[in-house]
């Protein structure tokens, strides 16, 4: 039997597979997410990817990196920790990378997640610096959320090449690195591990997430439904399906929306699923 090549997400398996805390439910059991992103020159990432992450689903967010007071300025509820990764305390997933830059601390935290044993979402600067090698041999899993420009570099090809053949460079991503991958752009592909069997495609998008920052709030989503025990792979097509439902929540009919907008919709997106 042959494999698809392509499947479309259907709203009726990103309503069942979404998490619901059950009544014995607390906030640890609901999961804990880790975000390591943000920087002196790029604060707001890290207040993004908090943002996508709190309307994600975990029972809590806690923050590591220099943003920690832009952070807890826009959401008092999280827990902030300077200090590395590992001191922070225990998380049920990572997400790194949304605006740390290009300095040397970049590789370090990375390093520092990726050597962790719980499922790490790399994103943005994080996508740098990575080793494929180091993410293959990892027992957990690892989720790469790379748009064209990004899954160039990690190919060494060229944004054109990645958008010329987004199938194949999803697939492609994938098998080397071991890794699930959401490629994002005009339309986002999820690959689980290997690059084998069907893509999944995302049909919630809108051009006008084309915008600074929007990124970064998918980020904190996907990690934040990685945290709540989602695989990868449902990880990544859900957050994909609710952050264009935002979208076109925050919208409301065409014109520009903000990062920031699209975070505050994701509450909404939640009810149209649900
Ligand atoms: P980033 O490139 O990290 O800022 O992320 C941009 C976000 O906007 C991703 O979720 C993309 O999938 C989405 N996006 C960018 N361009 C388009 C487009 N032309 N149509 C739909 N979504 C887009
Ligand atoms: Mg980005």
């Amino acid at each position: 039997p042959s494999v698809p090549d392509a499947e479309a997400l259907q709203h009726q398996d990103v309503a069942r597979t979404l998490p619901a805390p059950g009544a014995e439910s607390d906030k640890y059991r609901r999961g804990v997410l880790g975000i390591v992103a943000g920087s002196a020159r790029y604060p707001g990432a890290a207040v993004l990817a908090v943002a996508g992450a709190l309307r994600g689903g975990a029972g809590a967010v806690r923050y590591v990196g220099p943003a920690r007071e832009a952070v807890i300025a826009a959401h008092p509820e999280t827990l902030v920790h300077s200090g590395p990764p590992e001191k922070a305390g225990r998380v049920q997933a990572w997400a790194v990378g949304p605006g740390l830059g290009d300095g040397p601390g970049t590789g370090v935290a990375v390093a520092e997640v990726l050597a962790s044993d719980v499922p790490v979402l790399v994103d943005a600067d994080g996508l740098r610096v990575l080793d494929p090698d180091t993410v293959r041999e990892r027992t957990a899993p690892t989720l790469l959320t790379p748009h064209a420009g990004e899954a160039a570099a990690l190919l060494g090809t060229d944004r054109a090449a990645v958008e010329a053949g987004r199938l194949a460079a999803v697939r492609a991503l994938a098998a080397r690195y071991g890794a699930t991958v959401l490629l994002k752009g005009s339309t986002t592909l999820v690959c689980g591990p290997g690059g084998t069997g069907p893509v999944r495609v995302n049909p919630t998008g809108t051009p006008w997430l084309a915008t600074a920052g929007s990124g970064d709030v998918l980020s904190g989503l996907a990690g934040s439904l990685l945290a709540a025990g989602l695989d990868p792979v449902d990880a990544a097509s859900c957050a994909a399906y609710l952050h264009g439902l935002a979208a076109r929540r925050a919208a409301a009919g065409p014109g520009p929306i903000t990062a920031t907008e699209v975070a505050d919709s994701l509450r909404a997106a939640w009810r149209d699923v649900r």
